[in-house]
């Protein structure tokens, strides 16, 4: 397949080619675009047909449920049935890096949802994102745009290596604000009928910042901890190796000198390569690192995280060390997908 790229970084100045795009998604085909989280492979996700190739072009396996896109909070009742709660987390945090799932309606095909009852909503704030659904007339659903199991691509090069030839086109819009896919939240109903939401995946919208609109917010096990053998996961993407580079990640728990002094030590006996903090730049073998910010700075981390993956990838590494990031916060982001990506390899220093 021939894949256009469409370079778009203000959709103002872009309009012929977002009509383009939104054309193809009318017609079935797949168009990768930036958001502010991840790139996304976006088909009509009101099209089961559309659903099949995303899936294909992903190698996904086809019950791991895709997300819908809205240009509008309130078009999320088009596609689900929605409530207060739902309007409340709308008005606080949409637009924006938040995933609801909710019961789906009838015109939500089960080919997007893996045959769940259920659909995932979420209302981009990339303005080329929102610009490419209004184009399209329709809901777009769109998991990250990455070969299945590859660390979700935040630039379109990472597009480039994963799904060229293999979808009608990529926005090329720079790169991602966030760099870590949205949070997903449930909608849940308590033994007295009150609703309440449980996390299924941690993302920038924090649990502290859900408690503030929600006074219970359940976090999922599967969150930071493995499942167990036979264990049927609440969100059927919890049970997929997810976000791995090609050599073993191992995450280093310690304090931060004895850490730096394993780092040092493993330099010089091993072909390793370590993400590391800014403040460590000066302490480790150049040529061996790859700095993903300040300790400090859980956001630059967050932004820097699949790409620094990529490129320790793109090394001759054996063995890829990381620091294991706090679980407070939008550390708990960061936690999610580097304890996935190491499949749970934790060392203790
Ligand atoms: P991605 O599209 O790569 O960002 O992944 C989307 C995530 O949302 C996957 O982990 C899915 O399992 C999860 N998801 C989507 N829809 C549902 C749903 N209806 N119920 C539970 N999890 C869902
Ligand atoms: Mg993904």
């Amino acid at each position: 397949m021939n894949t256009q790229i469409f370079l778009v970084c203000e959709p103002a100045a872009a309009q012929k080619q977002l009509e383009e795009a939104g054309k193809i998604i009318r017609a079935g085909g797949l168009v990768v675009f930036p958001t502010e989280t991840v790139y996304g492979l976006g088909g009509d996700g009101t099209n089961r047909d559309a659903a099949a190739k995303i899936y294909a072009a992903k190698g996904r396996p086809s019950d791991n449920p895709l997300i819908i896109h809205i240009a509008d909070p309130e078009d999320a009742s088009r596609y689900a049935y929605t409530t207060p709660l739902y309007f409340a987390l709308a008005k606080a945090f949409m637009p924006g890096p938040l995933t609801v799932i909710m019961p789906k309606r009838d015109n939500v095909p089960d080919s997007v949802t893996g045959g769940l009852d259920s659909v995932a909503v979420r209302c981009p704030s990339h303005p080329v994102a929102n610009a490419l659904i209004r184009a399209s007339g329709t809901c777009i659903a769109a998991p990250s745009a990455n070969l299945s199991g590859k660390p979700s691509p935040t630039e379109a090069s990472h597009v480039v290596q994963d799904l060229m030839g293999k979808v009608d086109a990529i926005i090329d819009g720079g790169a991602c604000e966030i760099g870590l896919e949205s949070t997903i939240v449930k909608i849940q109903a308590d033994e007295q009928g009150q609703p309440y939401l449980l996390l299924l995946r941690p993302g920038a919208v924090t649990h502290d910042a859900l408690c503030c609109v929600c006074p219970r917010v359940d976090i999922a096990p599967a969150v930071a901890e493995k499942l167990a053998e036979n264990e049927r996961p609440l969100s059927p993407g919890m049970k997929y190796r997810h976000y791995a580079p090609s050599a073993p990640l191992i995450l280093l728990d310690g304090d931060d000198a004895d850490v730096l002094a394993f780092l040092q030590r493993e330099q010089r006996t091993t072909r390793c390569t370590v993400l590391c903090y800014d403040e460590e730049v000066d302490h480790l073998a150049q040529g061996k690192i790859i700095p993903v910010g300040s300790k400090s700075d859980l956001a630059r981390q967050a932004n820097r995280l699949f790409a620094a993956l990529r490129e320790a990838d793109a090394t001759d590494a054996q063995i890829i060390y990381a620091h294991l990031p706090p679980m407070q916060g939008l550390g708990l982001a960061l936690y999610n997908r580097m304890i996935r990506a190491a499949a749970h390899t934790v060392l203790k220093i």
